[in-house]
């Protein structure tokens, strides 16, 4: 066993993967959480996203979407050998499609011709989108297929990393984490509502409520805001009325999505709020959300609703995450991984595991790191 013990703070998706990834390689693992499993992640759509959720402007971030994405697999079979669960990972790729010509060329100026030909996707018309989606209403204007981009179902993925650290005789200690103890700029462990745990190293995982969590260096504690987003989850009891895979729709000039799943739920996602940490679900966005999704696959009026979920997106001002050692010895963090955070969870574990082994930072994430705000002013 390696030497040391660390103490992941967070039990969310960034969290659960680094902890499963750590103790996988033989660290001495602890994860500290009052609500394990319960935060965004538990809300969250669970795709694995890195062409139709890139932005122009995030270069870097799409190309560690990239990196990301394609750990997935390899990743989701590691997990279930150990959790012995399925983690419902499907990669019959992400239909794309315009609601009307408006729409189309709103997609099209999004996501232009040559992007698609890197990834061997063409720009497909409605017969064909139809053909390949026959639920897609008949007002549907073309789109295209991306291979690239797929899905975990978030709430099995949680389950199977919980089940894979039982097996791993990781302890899930049910805790808030009010500061980090350190001495002669070196951490020592952290002190909870409960008492002290010590460790060599801490790895910040807790989401958008870092800030609360005293004695991290001025210099390098993370700023990070809550993005609201309401999500609404749906059971379609009729098998043909079923998606066949992930859709997603430009419609009047908002994107909307539909991740169905293999029980026949499926998930309509999402807004983005800039509400503070307000979860109240309101009727305005439960309303656009169902519109939009009935305008895109007018079934889904047969759907049972099932739940109205709301969860707070940990976000950066660049809005790509902070992954890396603090200027604190033994501290790490990795926060802010705003729309991303399912995808990032293996890339994130990996570059983190290699830190904790070697002290060294993986090229891949490189730019993301901790204190790259304050240093620019
Ligand atoms: C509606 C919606 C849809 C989304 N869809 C997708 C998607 O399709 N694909 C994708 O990749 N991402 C998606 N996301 C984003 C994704 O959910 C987040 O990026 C991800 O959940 C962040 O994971 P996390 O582990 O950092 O945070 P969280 O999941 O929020 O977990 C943080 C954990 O830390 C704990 N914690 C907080 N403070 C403390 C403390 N002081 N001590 C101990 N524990 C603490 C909390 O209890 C919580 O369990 C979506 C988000 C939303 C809201």
């Amino acid at each position: 066993m390696p030497e040391g013990n660390v103490v992941v703070v967070g039990a969310g998706v960034v969290g659960l993967t680094t902890a499963f990834t750590l103790a996988s390689e033989g660290f001495d693992v602890s994860v500290i959480d009052p609500f394990p499993g319960r935060g965004a992640s538990f809300v969250a759509a669970g795709m694995i996203a890195p062409l139709t959720e890139a932005v122009h402007g995030e270069e870097s971030l799409t190309e560690l979407c990239a990196q990301g994405a394609a750990l997935w697999p390899s990743f989701a079979k590691r997990l279930s050998e150990y959790s012995e669960l399925d983690c419902g990972l499907e990669q019959t790729g992400t239909l794309v499609v315009a609601a009307d010509n408006n729409d189309r060329e709103i997609l099209r100026s999004r996501i232009p011709t040559p992007a698609l030909g890197t990834l061997g996707a063409t720009w497909a018309t409605a017969a064909e989108v139809r053909a390949l989606e026959p639920l897609l209403a008949s007002s549907v204007r073309g789109g295209f297929l991306a291979t690239s981009d797929f899905q975990v179902d978030n709430r099995r993925l949680l389950a199977s990393l919980m089940r894979a650290l039982s097996n791993l005789q990781v302890s899930v200690v049910q805790s808030k984490v009010l500061s980090i103890l350190s001495d002669n700029n070196q951490v020592k462990g952290v002190v909870t509502e409960d008492g002290v745990h010590h460790a060599s190293h801490v790895v910040l995982c807790p989401g958008y409520d870092v800030a609360r969590i005293e004695g991290l260096p001025t210099a390098d504690r993370p700023v990070i805001r809550p993005v609201k987003g309401q999500i609404l989850r749906l059971f379609q009891h009729d098998p043909l009325l079923r998606l066949r895979r992930t859709v997603r729709a430009m419609i009047a000039g908002s994107s909307i999505y539909l991740v169905p799943r293999e029980s026949g739920q499926f998930v309509i996602g999402a807004t983005v709020e800039e509400q503070g940490t307000s979860r109240v679900p309101t009727g305005g966005a439960i309303l656009a959300l169902l519109r939009d999704a009935c305008l895109t696959v007018p079934s889904v009026a047969e759907a049972e609703l099932l739940e109205t979920g709301t969860g707070l997106r940990p976000a950066t001002i660049d809005n790509a995450p902070i992954i890396g050692p603090s200027l604190l010895g033994g501290l790490i963090y990795a926060v802010g991984h705003y729309r991303h955070g399912v995808l990032l969870g293996p890339i994130t574990a990996q570059s983190i595991a290699e830190i904790v082994r070697t002290g060294e930072v993986p090229v891949s994430i490189a730019p993301f790191q901790p204190g790259r705000f304050q240093r620019n002013g």
